[in-house]
């Protein structure tokens, strides 16, 4: 396909430099497929790469069109493409992995050090077309899905990974932030059969939302001592695993007190620093300090689908749909937190 499409460019290194325009629509390789962008989702490493932090100037080499979280319809395939057909309605994996290092071949390309990134390393889908590897695309047949529920599926993935890493049948479950992510994980752990959910958030609005969504009880770390209130709530023994979708320093040093004896924290966010906690006290306990990067490829996506299938609904995290020219509003109101997941419909 030719002629020009419009676009969200990161135009040069540095704060901001970020602009509206128009690009020529991306020409496709035998292996990649064309995608018509219908809905696409802002994320906070879209904010990253805005205020331009070290994470996003080690990786990016400005032009480059921003995005990463997509759902949208083929409409031009490459001549070795094979699973994939032009009509079909897609989600896309934004890790691209090398395939071919030790890792990879451990089964871990989630992890591949040599991974390639859409919206990072190449262009992105805060456009109206993005061209992608046939391998990263997850077709999505079932059309009562909304093209807006369909852009969450990689946000999706990496709460299904850090949600599904453990156990939560019959388990009690502290779900540390209540945003977008937060809000993903209420849903999984309450499909998956916790039996108790307790969620840390001090936002009171986000705190009404996660009980109206499934969670047992709020406990709002800003008010009372979390680790207290948290024994407290689970007989003094603590829960036997905390997800933490917050990255907050404080939140972390909490939980690493209130994870019960040989039980799990889970870290998906990222906490912006070093901090230190008593390694010695938590090892005695026998707990788990497990990390989640990107989503396993392509178990996560295959559990995604089944979650779908037995009913989770996405809709509750959707707080805003905007038109794609007015993602310096959707940037706001994540800034402020005054909103759970942003749509960008190209
Ligand atoms: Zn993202
Ligand atoms: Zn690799």
């Amino acid at each position: 396909m030719t002629g020009t499409m419009n676009a969200i460019l990161k135009t040069a290194p540095g704060p901001g430099n970020l602009a509206f325009s128009t690009r020529p629509i991306p020409q496709i390789g035998p292996q990649d497929i064309l995608v018509r962008v219908k809905a696409a989702a802002l994320c906070g490493t879209d904010l990253h790469i805005k205020h331009w932090n070290e994470w996003a100037a080690l990786r990016m080499q400005p032009p480059v069109i921003i995005g990463h979280e997509l759902a949208g319809e083929v409409v031009e395939i490459g001549s070795e493409v094979r699973h994939v057909n032009v009509g079909d309605r897609v989600s896309s994996e934004s890790h691209i992995a090398c395939n071919r290092c030790e890792i990879c071949r451990e089964g871990n390309r989630h992890v591949c050090p040599h991974t390639k990134a859409i919206g990072v390393h190449r262009d992105g889908c805060f456009a109206e077309y993005i061209s992608i590897p046939e391998e990263i695309a997850f077709v999505y047949p079932n059309a009562s899905l909304p093209w807006e529920q369909l852009a969450l599926m990689e946000p999706f993935g990496v709460v299904v990974h850090g949600m599904l890493e453990y156990p939560l049948l019959a388990r009690t479950v502290a779900i540390i932030g209540a945003g977008p992510l937060g809000t993903m994980g209420i849903l999984i752990a309450k499909q998956a059969g916790a039996s108790r959910i307790i969620v840390l958030e001090p936002n009171h609005l986000r705190a009404q939302e996660a009980l109206a969504l499934g969670a047992d009880v709020v406990v709002d770390p800003s008010s009372e001592d979390p680790v207290a209130a948290v024994k407290k709530l689970t007989g003094g023994y603590g829960v036997h695993i905390a997800v933490d979708f917050s990255g907050s320093i404080p939140a972390l040093s909490a939980a690493v007190n209130y994870v019960r004896p040989e039980g799990q924290l889970v870290c998906v966010a990222l906490p912006s620093r070093p901090f230190t906690f008593d390694l010695a006290e938590f090892s005695y306990r026998g707990c788990v300090l497990k990390g989640i990067a990107g989503r396993r490829m392509y178990e996560n996506w295959e559990q995604m689908r089944g979650l779908l299938a037995g009913g989770l609904d996405l809709s509750p995290v959707i707080s805003h749909t905007l038109p794609l020219a007015e993602y310096e509003t959707g940037m706001n109101l994540m800034e402020q937190g005054a909103c759970l997941k942003c749509i960008l419909i190209p």
